[in-house]
């Protein structure tokens, strides 16, 4: 739905190379959706490096939430995703928005990129600790059902134990139902990778670990807590890891497999959910959902 993108994070050469936020023309968007929509379409996803901004380079008055909401009309699409958000743009309407909708799925992939005001300082992200923390508490009140998980960089140069020690402690907060770490490496042409102290490798390597060990705990007992419950799941196919079983996401973003014949591709199904590990759920077919 955009391209582009206006925040110069300091590690980040995308607006570099992809040039500033231009948003589609919201009709073109919704007319591309209704059309996919005709051919048996029922889940899409938005895309954009930070689709909170969407409308703001466009003439008329239409913003991210705007677009949801004419999106939300569209007769036949069952589920609506979106990502990236950023963290810094996610305004009360967008969460009042959410909470009021059908078809958003309730997950929202919101990257901190780091628990240290410090380092989201020089990072150029635009919120500290306390913005993030105060946000995922609005959503979370908001949106019970949320699926939350974020991207996470560890060894920004100049991230010291402290600043470390302030990232497991947020995700400790926010208990996220799924993360995404990665070791911070220099992109040649980005601010970062002209700052000094930048943080050895074995220092990178062992506070990644730890960080990981963490939210692997935390995505073990958000899975483990769908257990017994059952979802609606939009089937994609034969599990690319198991071919005797089936393959789909529920509303929450959450990978299930199942038993199910592979004509059920493409529908929407209830899976009752048995078992989970770290990557996925199990589950058995419940009942065929309306659609079939
Ligand atoms: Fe934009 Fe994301 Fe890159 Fe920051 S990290 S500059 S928000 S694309």
């Amino acid at each position: 739905i955009m391209y582009g993108c206006n925040n110069f994070c300091t590690y980040c050469i995308v607006p570099y190379v992809r040039g500033r936020e231009r948003s589609r023309n919201q009709h073109d968007i919704v007319n591309e959706i209704n059309n996919m929509v005709g051919q048996g379409v029922k889940e899409v996803t938005l895309l954009g490096q930070n689709v909170n901004s969407y409308g703001k380079d466009l003439d008329s008055d239409i913003d991210f939430s705007d677009l949801l909401v004419m999106l939300e009309n569209i007769e036949g699409l069952e589920r609506i995703r979106f990502m990236t958000s950023h963290p810094r743009d996610f305004s009360d309407k967008l969460i009042s928005t959410l909470s009021g909708s059908k078809k958003v799925c309730e997950h929202i992939h919101l990257p901190v990129q780091s628990g240290s005001s410090t380092i989201l300082k020089h990072m150029n992200r635009g919120y500290d600790r306390e913005d993030y923390l105060r946000l995922v508490h609005k959503i979370k009140g908001s949106i019970p059902a949320v699926s939350l998980t974020t991207d996470i960089i560890i060894g920004f140069p100049g991230e010291n134990e402290k600043d470390f020690l302030d990232t497991m402690d947020l995700v400790r907060q926010v208990k996220f139902d799924g993360g995404f770490v990665f070791v911070y490496n220099k992109r040649s042409g980005t601010p970062a990778a002209k700052m000094s102290q930048q943080v050895p490798d074995e220092i990178k390597s062992k506070r990644i670990q730890e960080l990981i060990a963490m939210q692997n705990e935390f995505t073990l007992e958000s899975n483990e807590r769908e257990v017994g419950k059952v979802h609606e799941v939009l089937v994609e196919g034969k599990s690319k890891s198991r071919d005797d079983r089936l393959s789909g996401r529920t509303r929450s973003n959450k990978l299930v497999m199942f038993d199910g014949d592979e004509d059920l591709t493409g529908k929407l199904v209830a899976v009752k959910i048995t078992d989970f590990g770290l990557t996925h759920l199990g589950g058995e077919l419940v009942f065929l959902s309306k659609d079939h």
